[in-house]
């Protein structure tokens, strides 16, 4: 979870060995079932993307190809059934991708499938990745953003199958967004990070009920209170300003400039501490003022 800009799609992409040409990743190690992925070879990496961690990218029209029927690039994309003869396969493919247009909410899927994606909304667009993504039954999901640009309806529907696939298929689900309420509602555990570095983590509930650092309690007070009436013109809360510039951070703790509880000590880098199942990045926590000195950094 996290601001527009502070690193979220990076660090799927980092995970997935797909950077950008001008990108280094360093990092002592990144765990996959007991294989290090910084140790892998780029063909093991891609083996492995393909069967076991999956991808739903926010931006889906420019990851489907225009040339092409969307329909021919989900059969392409869909596990073939090797107990079947050869010449059934095909027509196997083509059921089963219809199929999974229909669990992620296309009531259309004939005229879907003879569509281009130029043709079609980025919603629509989206439907399709997800179906291509979710088809193999990957045991990580990595989904970034997957109900951008879907009406509320569909978004209810993607989620439920996510949950789905978490709970009966047991595929884990890395899900990258910058709402918070969304995430609250459908996640074990939360990460808040912000201009690249995280700030807090840990259970979901407890991060919500007892905020330890200031940039999530900032974030849990935007969401709207709907219990309470609003007044007219009356201004919602915000934390102000911008996330920085990642390629020009600040020194220090990097929420400094826009922090309510900055102090002299926070010009120096907060580690980031642990304390019982929680992580946080911050010099003055709230709530742990009692607890301080089990804090370990
Ligand atoms: S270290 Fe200081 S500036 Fe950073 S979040 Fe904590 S109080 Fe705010």
């Amino acid at each position: 979870m996290g601001e527009s800009g502070s690193g979220r799609t990076l660090l799927a992409r980092a995970i997935l060995g797909i950077p950008e040409p001008n990108w280094s990743i360093t990092a002592d190690r990144m765990m996959w079932n007991n294989q290090n992925l910084m140790d892998m070879s780029q063909a093991e990496r891609r083996s492995l993307m393909g069967k076991d961690i999956s991808i739903i990218f926010q931006d889906p029209s420019n990851c489907l190809d225009p040339a092409l029927e969307v329909g021919e690039q989900l059969i392409e994309a869909m596990p073939t059934n090797k107990s079947l003869p050869f010449w059934r396969r095909a027509k196997d493919k083509k059921l089963n991708a219809k199929n999974w247009l229909r669990k992620v909410g296309v009531k259309d899927p004939e005229r879907l499938m003879s569509s281009y994606a130029w043709e079609l909304s980025e919603g629509e667009c989206q439907k399709i990745m997800i179906a291509m993504a979710v088809a193999h039954q990957p045991r990580l999901l990595i989904a970034d953003e997957p109900t951008n640009q879907m009406e509320l309806n569909t978004q209810a529907q993607i989620f439920r199958l996510l949950t789905k696939l978490n709970q009966l298929q047991n595929v884990s689900i890395l899900l990258i967004s910058h709402e918070l309420e969304k995430v609250a509602q459908w996640c074990e555990n939360l990460t808040v990070i912000y201009s690249g570095q995280v700030m807090e983590s840990g259970p979901t509930a407890s991060i919500m009920s007892h905020p330890y650092h200031p940039y999530t309690k900032a974030l849990i007070e935007t969401i709207p209170d709907y219990d309470e009436s609003i007044s007219h013109k009356a201004l919602l809360p915000t934390l102000p300003g911008s996330p920085p510039a990642l390629q020009h951070p600040p020194i220090g703790c990097r929420l400094g400039p826009r922090c309510p509880e900055a102090q002299k000590k926070c010009v120096h880098q907060p580690k980031l501490c642990h304390y019982k199942d929680r992580y946080y990045a911050c010099h003055f926590p709230y709530e742990l003022e009692q607890n301080n000195d089990d804090a370990t950094s």
